[in-house]
């Protein structure tokens, strides 16, 4: 029944240092607890000077920095709703979230004020930027008085974080106090995350992955950060050595893979290796553990309702599945379409359940019911399954499902199959439209670099492995997939591009 921030504790802890300084890194010198809460009583007292009250929102666009996070900790501090935008949008973009959340203040970088001022104008939002409020002022702002941190109840809400916008629209999801304590309490745990660690944190954070899982578990742990900007490879490589444990999407454990620096003594001190965000494949798991000696544990969260599954601590931390359901949340599989749950081992529609389940997507009281059954449970509109022991096993979204002459085919089962072909190094199977069979599989294929890999080859081989529906009609090589900043795949944009392959 309090706001978040305390369970920070950072008075209590105001000589621990949070995050610690490296070349590259976000500051040069290290902060402290007692750092992080001068700075985020120094923006509070901003925000409260700009007559922002309870709930107001306030939508932040601005580069990963000391700043950042002082400046969400002073937004919950303040009772005030913190809207974390991906820094890649376009001010067109930022113009249609300030619309709407109805925002009072958007805080974005010096460099962009020309750019989001004009938007700004047209939405009533007032813009702030990090030096107005004093960005790199941690000394001078250890003086200021303290403003209260506003008493929340847990269903007050703390954030609104948009969804990745993979398969639409991003949607604003909710998040109370209590959700984001909850979720970060059950993940300590299960992590045994303690003061000691320190974690390498190479993650975006307006995502619910790098700020969520990543800085609420950390700063409820007491535990420091080396904070970088973004991945970068030679960075993460040297400075993995300094660190215990790694947070990290399927396309940092690939690039580490492919980098001959990555060897055991560059791991020895780092006791936990995670994975979300995006399906990391079962051969990338084998393969990291040959390697590094250390298994990574694979988790399956989303925006809604932060962690949902996880591979234990300790444990067998499974390739191909995402571990049974986190301590306090319940998972079930239901026939697509209807709230009759299905038995294991069969493929159907995950919900979830749970004090991590969001508050409703933001605007959109509607939409938000349609995408509940009775008694709370969350329709998540990922397809999988539930082992016997509880283990989960995701097979991909709902809305990729490929619909061919009246048969299901899920994409995940075909691209296995592709990406175990010599030669291949990924693959994404798409449905388009198709005159006759309505969808057609569609095989989207990257070679390995320098391999001669044919469209027949691939046909062939899988002659053998698959059944004929589930062939894929046509094959497009591509020299890369395209994928947002968390690694995800974007199928949507490929089914676009492709859209008239068949009917040309
Ligand atoms: P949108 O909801 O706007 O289409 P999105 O679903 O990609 O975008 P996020 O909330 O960032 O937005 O991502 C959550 C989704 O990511 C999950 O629903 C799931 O499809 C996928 N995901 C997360 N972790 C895993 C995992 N370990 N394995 C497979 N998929 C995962
Ligand atoms: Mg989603």
């Amino acid at each position: 029944m309090t706001n978040l921030v305390e369970a920070f504790d950072l008075a209590g802890r105001a000589g621990r240092p949070v995050l610690i300084p490296f070349a590259g890194g976000v500051g040069q010198t290290a902060v402290t607890c007692g750092d992080l809460r001068a700075l985020a009583a120094r923006f509070a007292g901003v925000l409260d000077e700009l007559g922002l009250v309870p709930g107001d929102r306030v939508v932040v666009r601005v580069e990963k920095t000391v700043a950042n996070l002082a400046l969400y900790l002073a937004t919950l501090q303040r009772g005030a709703v913190f809207v974390p935008l991906n820094t890649a949008y376009r001010p067109q973009e930022v113009e249609y979230f300030l619309r709407d959340t109805s925002a009072r203040l958007v805080v974005c970088d010096p460099a962009d004020a020309e750019v989001i001022r004009p938007v700004a104008d047209e939405t009533g939002a007032r813009v702030l930027t990090l030096d107005a409020f004093g960005e790199g002022s941690l000394t001078r702002a250890a003086g200021n008085p303290q403003p209260a941190i506003v008493a929340r109840d847990d269903d007050d809400i703390a954030a609104i974080l948009y969804t990745s916008g993979t398969t639409g629209k991003p949607k604003g999801a909710m998040l109370s106090h209590g959700n984001l304590r909850s979720n970060a309490m059950a993940l300590r745990d299960l992590w045994q995350v303690t003061g000691d660690d320190v974690m390498l944190h190479a993650l975006p954070v307006f995502h619910a992955h790098g700020l969520f899982v990543g800085c609420n578990v950390m700063l409820l742990a007491g535990a420091q950060m080396l904070f970088l900007p973004k991945f970068d490879l030679s960075l993460v490589l040297d400075l993995l050595p300094r660190a215990t444990v790694m947070m990290g999407i399927p396309t940092f454990y690939t690039r580490l893979l492919a980098d001959p620096r990555l060897d055991r003594e560059k791991v020895r001190g780092m006791r936990l290796f995670t994975c979300g965000s995006a399906p990391l494949l079962a051969e990338t798991h084998r393969e990291w553990s040959a390697r590094t000696g250390t298994a990574i544990l694979e988790r399956y969260g989303m925006t809604e309702t932060g962690m949902n599954t996880s591979n234990p601590y300790e444990g067998e931390r499974r390739p191909g599945s995402v571990g049974p359901a986190l301590p306090g949340v319940s998972v079930r599989v239901t026939r697509p379409g209807s709230a009759e749950v299905l038995p294991p081992g069969e493929i159907g529609m995950i919900e979830v359940k749970g004090p991590n389940v969001f508050r409703g997507y933001w605007g959109l009281p509607e939409k938000t019911a349609a995408e509940f059954h009775p008694g709370g449970w969350f329709i998540t509109g990922d397809l999988g399954f539930i082992q016997e022991d509880g283990y989960v096993q995701i097979v991909g979204r709902g809305k990729d499902l490929v619909i061919t002459g009246g048969f299901n085919v899920y994409p995940k089962e075909v691209e296995t199959e592709i990406d175990a072909l010599e030669g291949v190094a990924e693959s994404a199977v798409i449905g388009l439209p198709h005159a006759d069979f309505g969808e057609a599989v569609t095989a989207v294929v990257v070679a390995q670099p320098g391999a001669a890999i044919s469209e027949a080859a691939i046909q062939a081989a899988l002659r053998e492995r698959l059944a004929a529906f589930k062939l894929p009609k046509k094959v497009i090589f591509l020299p890369e997939l395209p994928r947002n900043t968390m690694g995800k795949v974007q199928k949507a944009q490929l089914r676009e591009i492709y859209r008239g392959l068949y009917s040309a």
